[in-house]
């Protein structure tokens, strides 16, 4: 079973990414570099519930 995940931008807090995760994964956050346009930059993503 799949779940849909948000990942939000660690500076500015901006959700702009939306994931599938496995469940074999859960427990673990996920912290992924993206591009973020509020803050122009690559920053860490995190996985929001
Ligand atoms: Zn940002």
């Amino acid at each position: 079973m799949r779940k849909k995940s948000v990942l939000a931008c660690s500076a500015c807090g901006s959700r702009n990414y939306s994931t599938m995760k496995n469940s074999s994964a859960a427990g673990d956050r996920l912290e992924i570099k993206k591009f973020c346009k509020t803050c122009n930059s690559h920053t860490a993503h995190l996985e929001t519930k």
